[in-house]
């Protein structure tokens, strides 16, 4: 069977939903095909096991191979990584977009250009300060307590949220938000339908082959497209279009923002524990963009894990995992990594070289970190690498970061970009300036790959407001046509 649509969306993350509510807008018959199941965000538990089996690609066991190894975790349901994140939300500073500009070769980039699009983006989540400073609990305190009394420069981070009548946090995730509405606008959304390959006549791209699972077995169906947008996200993006053939500047260049976890012991004075499923929207950026300090969700599942790496001595402690928070130092690295799609393998395989620098970040942040929870008034770190031992003061502190070794800790990231580069510099960027690809006709790339690399900053926002500013460019340049 074979049908003709105006445009298919490949994903619907932040990036495909952007995409398949601009083009609906505008008229266009719009077919979003989504390897995941549909599963709507109430029914689960954020951060549970349910939710990595239901709402996760492979259920969260994802890494790049390396010296070490960095796990990394992909939503893979309706809304992509929208539905499983904490939704913290920023707008990319001058300067990032100004290096990113210059380097490679980004027209109308500059703030101003981006802002009307970052202003539509929010007024769509319902980005809510005031809902993230409700939500600092008792981790965020400490970081808050720790930068306070070192003089760093800390940061409420505001986040894609809405408080419900109930009074809890609703997040504003794709299938509440740009999906909904683009529903409610005539698109058709296929969900645990897998594209295998972009079809195409020479360069041009033409349709899509796609897998989907129907009355317990796999269907194979060729869908027919004026245009293909393909945003499947940083790992997935890249391989589909390797295996459709188009491999110049895609797939290199992976950039990720590392993390090394410490768990801290709340001070006693510290009796507001929020709501220990949340992330504290409190970071302490005074090193950023190279190194920032946030807090993860704490549940008893995230705390047992940080502790697993010295499972004999810090076990016991999980009794009282109430008081206890996980922390983390994300660094930016100078290393990258790459995507590679392998014949008749479904998952690419995924590599990451740290450089010798981002080693040194790695050990930095680590003290960094531990000084930071010290000063909060915790009196007692577990940090989270294999052979450490408790904190409970500074010279401890300054000793234990010395035996780090980045091979000893289970480094993990949720922060993937860079893979089909944008820009007009054809040696170094797989697409142009607004996502389409060189090589290629009718063929456009709309979500987190198109950043040249890992910002510093939680990364929706800015491409959230990069995917708004690339439909605008693409409906503009039709109308010219
Ligand atoms: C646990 C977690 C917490 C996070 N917290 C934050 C945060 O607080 N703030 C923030 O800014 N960022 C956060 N992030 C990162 C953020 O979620 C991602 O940057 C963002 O989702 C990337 O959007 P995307 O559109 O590029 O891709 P994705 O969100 O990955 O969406 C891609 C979609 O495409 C589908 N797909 C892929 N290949 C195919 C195919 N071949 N056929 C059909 N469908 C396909 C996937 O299943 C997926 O649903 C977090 C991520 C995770 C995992």
């Amino acid at each position: 069977m074979s049908r003709r649509v105006d445009a298919v969306v490949v994903g619907s993350g932040p990036g495909g939903s952007v995409t398949a509510d601009g083009l609906a807008a505008a008229g266009l018959d719009v077919l979003v095909l989504e390897e995941g199941p549909r599963v709507a965000p109430e029914t689960q538990v954020q951060y549970s096991l349910d939710q990595m089996a239901e709402s996760y690609r492979n259920a969260g066991l994802t890494a790049a191979l390396g010296a070490p190894t960095i796990a990394y975790t992909e939503g893979c349901v309706v809304g992509g990584g929208s539905e499983v994140n904490s939704g913290l939300y920023h707008r990319p500073s001058a300067q990032l977009l100004a290096d990113w500009t210059r380097t490679h070769r980004i027209e109308d980039l500059a703030p101003e250009a981006l802002l009307p699009h970052h202003r539509r983006v929010e007024e769509s989540l319902g980005i809510d300060d005031d809902l993230g400073a409700a939500h600092g609990g008792g981790a965020g305190r400490l970081l808050r307590d720790g930068a306070d009394t070192l003089g760093w420069h800390a940061v409420h981070v505001p986040r894609a949220a809405r408080a419900s009548a109930s009074g809890t946090v609703e997040r504003q995730t794709m299938s509440r938000t740009y999906l909904a509405r683009a529903e409610q606008g005539g698109v058709e959304v296929q969900d645990s339908t897998r594209v295998v390959r972009v079809l195409r006549r020479g360069a041009r791209a033409v349709g899509v082959e796609v897998v989907r699972r129907a009355g317990g077995r796999d269907v194979r169906e060729l869908l027919h497209a004026d245009v293909v947008f393909v945003c499947g996200g940083t790992i997935q993006t890249p391989a589909l279009l390797q295996r459709s053939g188009w491999r110049r500047h895609v797939g290199g260049n992976l950039s990720v923002h590392p993390t090394v976890k410490v768990v801290a012991e709340l001070p006693e004075h510290v009796d507001d524990l929020g709501d220990l499923g949340e992330v504290a929207s409190v970071q302490v950026r005074e090193f950023a963009p190279w190194l920032s300090f946030g807090s993860s969700a704490s549940t008893h599942a995230m705390v047992a894990l940080a502790l697993s790496e010295n499972w004999d001595s810090f076990g016991p402690q999980l009794e009282r995992w109430q008081r206890l928070g996980v922390h983390y130092a994300a660094i930016q690295t100078t290393g990258r990594g790459r995507v590679q799609a392998v014949p008749g393998r479904r998952d690419p395989v995924v590599t990451y070289r740290l450089s010798a620098l981002d080693r040194a970040r790695l050990r930095s942040g680590l003290a960094r970190l531990m000084h930071l929870l010290l000063a909060g008034g915790s009196p007692q770190l577990l940090p989270a690498f294999s052979g450490a031992r408790a904190v409970t003061g500074r010279d401890d502190a300054v000793s234990v970061a010395e035996g780090f070794r980045p091979t000893r800790s289970s480094l993990m990231t949720v922060h993937l970009a860079g893979t089909v580069p944008m820009g007009e510099d054809r040696d170094r960027c797989g697409a142009d300036s607004f996502g389409a690809l060189h090589d290629a006709e009718r063929l456009w790339v709309n979500d987190a790959s198109l950043l040249p690399w890992a910002p510093g900053i939680n990364p929706q926002g800015t491409l959230m407001a990069i995917a708004h500013r690339n439909v605008a460019r693409f409906l503009a340049d039709q109308g010219a046509r």
